[in-house]
C-alpha cells in the first residue's frame, strides 16, 4: 500500500529535526490552534520544534517544494491570531532556539536568537546594569517577535518601537536561502547597524511572519541609570489628558509617557462593562523618568511641576495624584509581574483578550476615545484604554485592552464586532492598527493606496513565490 503524502512528510520532516521534534498529534495541534483572541481556533498539519539555522533551512526547502505553509512561533501571545495557521501546514515553534549570542556591553548591542524570553533577556542584562524596552506583557513571551512585529515597551517615549532597536538580521527565507541584512552582511563579527546600508530590515519587520524566518537579531541595548522617579496625574477626560501629554512631552524628559483610562487602572479590567464611580478620575498617567543623579532627578521633577501648573493655569482638570504602590510596580517592574499577567487582565471574563491597538496621531487620541466609549459600552465592554507617546509627541499608541467570554460564541462575537467597530472610527481619523488579525489587515487594505497593496504583492511573491510562509495574514 502507498503511504499518505501526510506520513512521507511527516518522515521527512523528522529526519531533518528528529522524530522527538516533529508531531501531528491531535492533542499537540489542538494546543497550537488557538491564542487568546476573538479569531477563530485553526489546526496546523504538523509540530515543528526547531534547533539548528540549518533545520530551518531544511524544513524551508521541503515545505517550499511542496506548498506547504509554515508559521513561525515563538510563544503565541501576540493577541492577534497571527500564528494561527489560516491554511494547516507547519507550525515552526522556535522556542528552543532561545540563545543570548553575544552581548557586547561596550557597544551595547545584544545578538539574540528567537526565543530568547523577556525574562531571560532581563536577567542577563541586569547583570550588566543594561536595559531594554519591555513590554507590559508576559515575561515568557520572545524579546525577538515583539521587536519584528514592531512591539512597543517602556522605553518606547525615548527611544521608539523595539523594531527600531534593530541592528541586524540573518534570515532564511522560504525557499531556504540564507541572507543577511546590516552591518552582519558585511562583515560577520559586526552587528552594530543596519545604517547606512539599503534597509533591507524592512523586508522582514510588521511582515507577522510572511516573509521569512528570521533566525538572529541584533538589538541595541542601553544603560540602566540608578534613579527612577515616575511622576502620576489623574484628570476628568482625555482632552485635558492630551494636552498635559503633549506638553510634557515637549521636554523629552521621559523613558516613558502613558495614560491609562480607569477601567484598564482597575485590577481585573471589570466585564462586563461597569460604571466608574462618579469620584474617581476618568484618566491617570505615569510619566517614568531615569537619572543619574539627584540633580538630575530634580531638574526632571522642575519641569514637571512647571507642566503641571501651566496645565491647571488653562483650567485643566490635571492633579497630582498618588498611585497605589501595586499598580505603579505594573509600569516599573518590568518584565511585568503584574499587569502583564494575563489572569489580571482577563480572569473576570473568562480567558479571552483582543484590542484595536493602533498607531494614531495624538491629536486624534481623545475624538476616537470618546467615539471607543460609546461603542464599547454599547457592547457592554469596558473602555480600557491606553494612550502611549512615542518618542515624542506627534503620535503614539491608543489601544483597548478588551477581555471577554472566549468560553461563549456570542460573547466573543460581541468582542469581535465592537474591536472591529472602533477599528474603523480609528483607521478614518488616520490611525493605523499594529500586529493586525486578518479581520483588522481586511479594513486597512480596504483604505489603502492602489500602489501600496501592489508593492507589497510584488515583494511578496518576490521572497515567497509559492505563498507559504504565514499565508493568509496580509489579507492581499
Ligand atoms: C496581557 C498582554 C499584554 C501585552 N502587552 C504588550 C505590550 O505592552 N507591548 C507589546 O508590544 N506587546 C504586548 N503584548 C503582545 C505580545 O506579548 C508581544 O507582542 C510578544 O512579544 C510577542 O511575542 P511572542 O513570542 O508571543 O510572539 P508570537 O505570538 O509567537 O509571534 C508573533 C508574530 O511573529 C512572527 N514570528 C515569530 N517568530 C518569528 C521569526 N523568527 N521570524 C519571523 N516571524 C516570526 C509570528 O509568525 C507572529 O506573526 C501583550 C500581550 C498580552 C497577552
Amino acid at each position: 500500500m502507498l503511504a499518505k503524502r501526510e506520513d512521507i512528510i511527516l518522515d521527512e520532516l523528522a529526519s531533518i529535526v528528529g522524530k522527538d521534534n516533529v508531531t501531528a498529534a491531535k492533542h499537540i495541534r489542538y494546543a497550537y490552534s488557538y491564542d487568546l483572541s476573538f479569531v477563530k481556533p485553526k489546526m496546523p498539519d504538523y509540530v515543528v520544534m526547531a534547533t539548528t539555522v540549518e533545520q530551518i533551512q531544511d524544513i524551508m526547502r521541503l515545505a517550499n517544494r511542496e506548498k506547504i505553509p509554515v508559521i513561525p512561533y515563538t510563544a503565541g501571545t501576540n493577541i492577534g491570531g497571527l500564528c494561527i495557521p489560516e491554511r494547516g501546514g507547519i507550525l515552526l515553534d522556535l522556542k528552543r532556539m532561545n540563545k543570548i549570542i553575544k552581548l557586547d556591553v561596550e557597544s551595547h548591542y545584544a545578538i539574540i536568537e528567537p526565543g530568547v524570553s523577556h525574562a531571560k533577556f532581563a536577567m542577563e542584562l541586569y547583570k550588566h546594569n543594561l536595559r531594554w524596552s519591555w513590554p507590559v506583557g508576559p515575561p515568557s513571551a520572545s524579546v525577538f517577535s515583539n521587536a519584528l512585529c514592531h512591539g512597543i515597551g517602556g522605553l518606547s517615549g525615548r527611544y521608539g518601537l523595539n523594531s527600531e532597536e534593530i541592528t541586524s538580521m540573518e534570515v532564511v527565507l522560504p525557499t531556504g536561502e540564507l541572507v543577511r541584512v546590516g552591518s552582519c552582511a558585511i562583515n560577520p563579527e559586526e552587528w552594530h547597524s543596519v545604517l547606512p546600508l539599503p534597509q533591507l530590515d524592512g523586508l522582514f519587520k510588521g511582515w507577522l511572519g510572511t516573509s521569512g524566518v528570521v533566525t538572529k537579531l541584533g538589538v541595541r541595548v542601553h544603560p540602566l541609570p540608578p534613579i527612577l522617579k515616575v511622576f502620576t496625574v489623574s484628570c476628568e477626560n482625555m482632552e485635558d489628558m492630551y494636552s498635559y501629554m503633549r506638553n510634557l512631552g515637549n521636554y523629552e524628559i521621559c523613558d516613558d509617557l502613558t495614560a491609562v483610562s480607569w477601567w484598564l487602572a482597575q485590577v481585573p479590567i471589570p466585564y462586563p462593562y461597569k460604571p466608574k464611580p462618579d469620584n474617581e478620575p476618568e484618566w491617570f498617567s505615569f510619566a517614568t523618568t531615569f537619572s543619574w543623579t539627584e540633580k538630575e532627578k530634580q531638574a526632571r521633577e522642575e519641569i514637571w511641576e512647571m507642566v503641571v501648573e501651566e496645565e491647571q493655569k488653562k483650567g485643566s482638570s490635571i492633579k497630582k495624584t498618588v498611585y497605589p504602590e501595586e499598580a505603579l510596580k505594573a509600569r516599573t517592574q518590568l518584565p511585568s509581574k503584574i499587569v502583564g499577567t494575563t489572569k489580571n487582565y482577563c480572569k473576570q471574563a473568562g480567558g479571552g483578550i483582543s484590542w484595536p491597538g493602533t498607531f494614531t496621531p495624538a491629536k486624534y487620541w481623545a475624538k476616537v476615545y470618546n467615539e471607543w466609549k460609546k461603542i464599547l459600552i454599547r457592547h457592554s465592554l469596558s473602555p480600557s484604554v491606553r494612550a502611549t507617546n512615542y518618542r515624542g509627541v506627534h503620535y503614539g499608541m491608543l489601544r483597548a485592552m478588551i477581555p471577554f467570554n472566549k468560553q461563549n460564541p456570542e460573547e466573543t462575537e460581541n468582542a469581535r464586532q465592537a474591536i472591529i467597530e472602533c477599528l474603523r472610527v480609528d483607521l478614518d481619523a488616520g490611525g493605523i492598527p499594529y500586529k493586525p488579525p486578518v479581520d483588522f489587515a481586511l479594513e486597512i487594505n480596504k483604505r489603502a493606496h492602489p500602489g501600496y497593496l501592489s508593492l507589497l504583492k510584488q515583494v511578496k511573491k518576490l521572497l515567497d513565490p509559492n505563498d507559504i510562509m504565514n499565508p493568509g495574514k496580509l489579507a492581499i
